[in-house]
């Protein structure tokens, strides 16, 4: 159905009704004024226009009311948080009460884990991927350290198997199935950064649960990508940031999420600050700890207003068009990229992420046979920026919001006179 053409790249683009979402962006371009080929949203999402107005105005507001802005601000900083968590719970399928923005991706997973990683002498260990995000390993391993664990005793590896690149959740089950008893927590990253494999969180909460393990996902690559249903999944927690596929800038605030079974037990452990006191009496500074409902109560300070304006921007962009229309051209738009590749007569090419578009998100990691990074390095001089995993891995996303028919093909184009 697809062809591999300029005319026909153009005409998707023609009838793209999210085309006209690109103008919003600032699109990065080079020396000479040409747009660059981006594929690295999965990476650093790109800049909305908006962005720039929406941190202005917190800045104004502070020039001109100082500390009353928590208050008068037109958008009053004391509930800024509050102003996402609508628009956050739609993107991952969560009910508002089980959603907040805060801190940072790792420094929320270990927050959670405080929670609910509760290791006993015989129930201790952790599953994660074998091709888990560096961060989230470390993480992992610092938490049964701190525990008292052996961090390689202690950690379980759900491997592809021999000569596969994907997870099968077979094998998951059968880890959990032979190990459960002495499985604490299962922390699973729901998009896997490195192959892009969409896996499914249902049945890994319903695999973990089964054996009283408590169930995580890390949704770095998921949020603003895939849709995950976060609530119906029965998954415990998850944690995300927002500067990959919600373009809320570098080092922006992360998402946390608590499944509702949990949003009202006060008697899990966690840590407090004044942020996850009651709001009623949290000013009265002189209470005793009183921890508020839901994911809320795992807040700890008074956020960054300025960082918080950037996701309102973004966000403000999700809720105009919604995950449904951006996912249906998101699958368009990654299996015109796919077919593309796919044409290219070579052997030297493998894709490893699945084909089937329900096992996926937006990206796809290209192997290359043979090649180096200077691959990589000569995509760059030709204005395609993208992400290079050694040994022979390129990583590619083309992001629904911003990138066009016309940029995968033209990626392609290229890819193709550099084999
Ligand atoms: C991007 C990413 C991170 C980064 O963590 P930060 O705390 O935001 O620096 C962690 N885990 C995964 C799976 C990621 O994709």
């Amino acid at each position: 159905m697809y062809k591999p053409t300029l005319d026909y790249a153009q005409q998707l683009d023609k009838e793209d009704n999210l085309a006209h979402l690109r103008a919003q962006f600032h699109i990065p371009k080079d020396a000479k004024g040409n747009d660059w080929l981006y594929f690295t949203g999965n990476s650093l999402g790109l800049q909305p226009k908006q962005t720039q107005q929406y941190i202005q105005q917190e800045l104004d507001d502070w020039a001109k009311y100082g500390v009353e802005g928590h208050f008068e601000a037109r958008n009053p900083w004391m509930p800024y948080h509050e102003f996402l968590t609508n628009s956050m719970a739609n993107i991952v399928g969560a009910k508002p009460l089980e959603v907040v923005v805060m801190n940072t991706l790792t420094t929320n997973l270990h927050l959670l884990m405080v929670s609910f990683y509760q290791p006993t002498k015989t129930k201790y260990k952790i599953v994660i991927e074998s091709d888990a995000f560096p961060s989230d390993r470390y993480a992992v391993q610092s938490q049964l350290k701190f525990h008292g664990f052996d961090t390689e005793e202690g950690l379980i590896e759900w491997k592809p198997r021999e000569g596969e690149e994907l997870l099968r959740i077979e094998d998951l089950e059968k880890i959990v199935d032979e190990q459960g008893d002495e499985i604490a927590l299962l922390l699973i990253g729901g998009v896997n950064y490195y192959t892009g494999q969409y896996l499914d969180i249902k049945r890994i909460a319903e695999i973990g649960h089964a054996k009283n393990c408590m169930v995580g996902v890390d949704l770095a690559h998921g949020a603003g990508n895939i849709s995950p249903e976060l609530h119906d999944s029965g998954v415990d927690f998850a944690a995300w940031c927002t500067y990959k596929y919600l373009n809320s800038g570098p080092g922006s605030l992360a998402g946390l999420f608590v499944h509702e079974k949990h949003a009202h037990n006060k008697e899990l452990p966690r840590f407090a600050g004044w942020w996850n006191h009651n709001k009623e009496t949290r000013f009265n500074m002189r209470q005793p700890f009183d921890v508020m409902q839901g994911a809320e109560g795992w807040q700890l300070s008074n956020p960054p207003i300025l960082s918080m304006a950037a996701i309102r921007a973004s966000l403000d962009m999700f809720e105009e068009v919604g995950m449904e229309a951006l996912r249906a051209k998101s699958e368009k738009l990654t299996g015109y990229f796919e077919y593309l590749i796919n044409q290219i007569d070579t052997d030297r090419i493998k894709i490893i992420t699945p084909s089937n578009p329900k096992e996926r998100g937006c990206q796809l990691s290209i192997q290359v046979k043979n090649a180096d990074k200077s691959l990589h390095k000569k995509l760059t001089e030709n204005n395609i920026i993208t992400d290079w995993r050694e040994p022979d891995v390129i990583r590619c996303a083309p992001v629904p919001m911003y990138n066009s028919f016309e940029d995968v093909y033209r990626m392609v184009e290229i890819l193709k006179t550099l084999l």
